[in-house]
């Protein structure tokens, strides 16, 4: 089942801490059936970006928007009942439950019947190649593995719009490969859109089309990731200085 075209719309969001400021006036678009790299060094604001969308934090300003729906006032509960689902950098399992029920749970959160949650739930672990650990509780699954259980508890809400923030951190090469493959899949197969946040430039390149560039809380750059990679602005960001 391919989703309906859409677009997330950041529309100059603010979110400061303590006088810090974490993100400012930061715009950008993430439509359906591409993938939208979002990049910059550590503490540029990424996931702040995210949890901003997603209502973790309240913006200080600025607008969300899924194409014409106002996420703005929508609550932290119902973001994934609106169409947007995240996966957290750091893992957020429920490490007594099972692999299955960790999907199972993420499933009926969104709103999904116990029907249609089961339906969902196999076809994540199949395509995440989690079948074999199904009733394994989620503790005591190698890294690699939780860290692809967490992307699969994040599709099993069906999103129009998924958050992925350093999906393959910890991750080894084959690992990070074996992910990205997986990714490609289900971006040309569903048609969802993606917004993918990792440090591995390598990776969230061979996903995306379109780029998005963060520095201290701002935007710095946006274009293909061949475009990206040429921009001083960005080369000085990385260096430093
Ligand atoms: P990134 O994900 O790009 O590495 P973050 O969004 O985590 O960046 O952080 C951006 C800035 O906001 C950093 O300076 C960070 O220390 C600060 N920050 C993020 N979350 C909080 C918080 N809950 N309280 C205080 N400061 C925060
Ligand atoms: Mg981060």
């Amino acid at each position: 089942t391919r989703v309906k075209e859409s677009v997330l719309v950041a529309d100059g969001l603010s979110k400061s801490f303590a006088g810090v400021k974490a993100v400012t006036n930061m715009s950008f678009e993430a439509p359906t059936g591409r993938v939208t790299g979002l990049i910059g060094p550590n503490g540029a604001g990424k996931s702040t970006l995210v949890n901003l969308i997603t209502r973790q934090y309240h913006a200080d300003g600025g607008q969300t928007r899924l194409s014409d729906h106002d996420l703005s006032t929508v609550s932290r509960e119902d973001i994934a009942r609106a169409g947007i689902s995240r996966s957290f950098q750091n893992l957020r399992l429920f490490q007594g439950l099972t692999v299955y029920e960790n999907v199972i749970v993420s499933a009926l959160a969104a709103g999904h019947t116990r029907r249609r949650a089961a339906e969902v739930a196999l076809r994540e672990l199949q395509a995440f190649d989690l079948g074999a650990w199904a009733a394994t509780p989620a503790q005591s699954l190698p890294y690699g593995a939780r860290k692809r259980l967490e992307v699969a508890r994040a599709l099993a809400q069906e999103p129009v719009i998924l958050l992925l923030d350093e999906p393959a951190a910890g991750m080894n090469p084959s690992e990070t490969d074996d992910l990205a493959d997986r990714l490609v899949k289900i971006r040309d197969e569903r048609g969802l859109g993606i917004l993918l946040i990792d440090h591995d430039l390598r990776f969230v390149n061979r996903l995306s089309s379109w780029t998005v560039v963060m520095h201290r809380g701002t935007l710095i750059a946006q274009g293909t990731p061949e475009d990206v990679r040429a921009n001083p602005a960005v080369i000085e960001a990385y260096i430093g200085r």
